[in-house]
Parts: C-alpha cells; structure tokens; sequence
C-alpha cells in the first residue's frame, strides 16, 4: 500500500496510519469483526474492508458474533461471512489463529458478544474503526470519530488514504453505499454532511445501484413483517408531556408474527414520526437471551446515549442509541416512565448539535 498523506482532513491519524501499514506489510491473518446483531453499517463496513484487503492479496475472514438480517444478505460476499455460532468451530479456530482483528462499528468488546472472551484471549493486534461516542482502549490502533455518519464512510476514507480512489470497485461501492444509506436514515439524520454526499457521488460513479441497493434493504418485508408493524404501531403509546412516543413487543407477539432477525429493525423511528416527538423508544423481549433490548432515537438535540448509557445499560450516539434490561417487560416498561422525567430534567439531556 501507499500511503497518501493528507488526502482526507480527518482520515486516520499518519502516526496510526504507518502503524497500520507496519502490521499489514506482515502479511497477517485477518479477521474482521463487526457488532452483535449487524445492521446495514457494521455488515457495510466489515464486507467493504474485507474486499479491498482481499484485492490487496491478504488473507482476510469477516466473522459476525450472531446472525444477521436476510435484507443485508445479497451483499457482495455476505456468503463468505463466518456466523458465530452456527460455525462454533471455524469462527473459534480463525480468531486463535488471527494475528490482526479488525472491530468495526463498535467500540466495546462486551458489543461483540458472545465472541467477546475469544477477543480477550486473542494475542492479535487489535484496529478499531468506529464512529460511536466514548470508545474503550482495547485496540492498537483506535480510528474512532464520532461525528462520521458511519463506519463504512471512515472505510471509504481508510481505502482512499492507503491506496486511492481506483480502489475502489463495484464490490466495494456496493458495501459502503449500504452502510452509509441505513446508517444515516436514507442521508437524513444530522451527521449526513456535504463530504457524506460526496463520498455518495463518489460510490455512484463506481457503480454502486441506489434503487437497486434500496428495494432490496427497505422494500423487502414479509407479510408477517408488516403485519407485526401494524400490530406494533396500534399500541404505542403517546406521552405529550414528555413529546416520547414508546413502543413495546412481547415474545408471545414475535412468535404470533413468526419473527425472523431482523424484523424489528427500523420499528422504533416511527414513533419520532408524529410532528411533536422528540423521543422514540421500543422495548423487545427477547426470550432466548432473557433480556429487553431496548433502542432509542431523537431527532433534536435530545442526547439518548446519555439515557442508554445513565438508565441501560447502553450506549450510542446523541440521536440514536440502544440498551438493554434484565426484568420483565411489565417491570422494564414501568422502570422506563419512573426515570423517563428523571433524565429530561438532567442538565446535559440536550446537547450542544455538532457542527458539521
Ligand atoms: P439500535 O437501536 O439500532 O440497536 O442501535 C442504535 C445505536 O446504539 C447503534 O449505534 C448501536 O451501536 C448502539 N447500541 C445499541 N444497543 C447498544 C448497547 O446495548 N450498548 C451500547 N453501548 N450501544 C448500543
Ligand atoms: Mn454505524
């Protein structure tokens, strides 16, 4: 590789940079490792290094901790991805015998669970790339920015400053294209910036489908999909005084709708659809982990990885973030109202917007 410097402002810092170059000229054994329950992001980011590091003749495996949705799966090479744990065996031999491990699009190796004692006993060489707020210091080399729409735009970055803009190919388009469209709700949500757009055009040009890349994340629900959403959606609640709309889906109501990974995904954005809202939260049994997953989302300056990462568990970004709760739904449910005034009273609920 070649290092280019200073093509990219904000790309990875040189320092890191030579780092990075330094480990890959040892021809390592790569294994690159999104978050558990992959969006359009983590899959994007992860599938987009994989095959530039390919093209570049490393010996690279993307591994996901848990399955990942059927919409993300027509993704150049989502075949080739190791699914911990249905290959228990492959996905535990290829990280012990890993000498670099990429973590993208999370922060924290407890958000790689339940691969996460395999990474604390790995002897690799850790990268993170990542865009989520507070990261942990596990890795070697840390490229975390926080103000990036996505991980697949610091993976565009990442290529364009080691190589150059000609390597990047259909494949890879199409990778970076996905990440960044799911991630920045369709270049909606307020980190979308002008160099967001650019790096877009950029992929465009190189070929990557935007209607064919969106029907086939967006427009392809089941039925029973959308029937859940409807059965959803005529239960949530409104509270005026506290502009939050909550939704909430018991296990009894996913086996009702036949639920499949992936299903609930993008459920918890309708509630900032009514006019007023500021808040959105849904709250999902999970019955095989015996835990609530919880997400929320803002669309002011409304900071829920404060609320994720004061009251749940969690963490994220200022207007999306996510947690999770050991009791009931009932009890999880009533917890969320008991601290719901609780944390919009506090002094730094809102935060300053970042300038872009
Ligand atoms: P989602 O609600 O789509 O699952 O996640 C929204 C955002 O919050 C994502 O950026 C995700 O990485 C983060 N997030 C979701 N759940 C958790 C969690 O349990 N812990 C932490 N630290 N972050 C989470
Ligand atoms: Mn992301």
């Amino acid at each position: 590789w070649q290092l280019k410097k200073n093509l990219y402002l904000c790309a990875m810092n040189i320092q890191d940079s030579r780092s990075l170059q330094a480990l890959l000229d040892k021809k390592p054994v790569i294994t690159i490792i999104p978050h558990t329950s992959p969006d359009g992001d983590a899959i994007g980011s992860s599938l987009g290094l994989y095959h530039f590091l390919r093209n570049q003749g490393h010996d690279v495996q993307v591994i996901t901790p848990t399955d990942f949705p059927d919409f993300l799966k027509w993704m150049p090479a989502a075949q080739d991805i190791l699914i911990y744990p249905n290959e228990e065996r492959k996905v535990e031999q290829r990280i012990a015998n890993s000498t670099l491990i990429f973590t993208l699009d999370f922060n924290n190796l407890l958000r790689a669970k339940p691969l996460t004692p395999l990474l604390e006993q790995s002897g690799a060489d850790f990268v993170m790339i990542d865009h989520h707020q507070q990261p942990d210091t596990y890795a070697k080399i840390t490229y975390s920015d926080d103000k990036a729409s996505s991980t697949c735009e610091l993976i565009y970055k990442t290529i364009v400053s080691f190589s150059s803009v000609e390597a990047i190919n259909y494949e890879i388009a199409t990778c970076l294209y996905t990440g960044i469209m799911t991630d920045t709700g369709g270049f909606r949500y307020s980190l979308t910036s002008a160099e967001t757009h650019r790096i877009v055009a950029t992929l465009l040009e190189k070929g990557a489908d935007c209607t064919k890349i969106s029907s086939q994340v967006l427009d392809s629900y089941s039925i029973d999909r959308l029937l859940l959403l409807g059965h959803v959606l005529n239960d949530l609640t409104y509270l005026e005084q506290y502009r939050t709309a909550y939704m909430y889906i018991s296990s009894k109501t996913l086996k009702q709708f036949n639920f499949r990974k992936g299903d609930t995904e993008g459920f918890v954005n309708y509630g900032l659809r009514i006019k007023e809202a500021e808040l959105a939260a849904i709250f999902i049994e999970n019955e095989e982990d015996k835990l609530i997953k919880i997400s929320f989302r803002s669309k002011t300056n409304l900071d829920v990885n404060l609320l994720a990462r004061t009251y749940f568990n969690g963490g994220g970004h200022i207007n999306a973030a996510g947690g999770s709760s050991h009791i009931s739904l009932e009890d999880t449910l009533k917890y969320f109202l008991e601290v719901l005034p609780k944390f919009l009273s506090l002094p730094n609920a809102y935060q300053p917007m970042p300038t872009i």
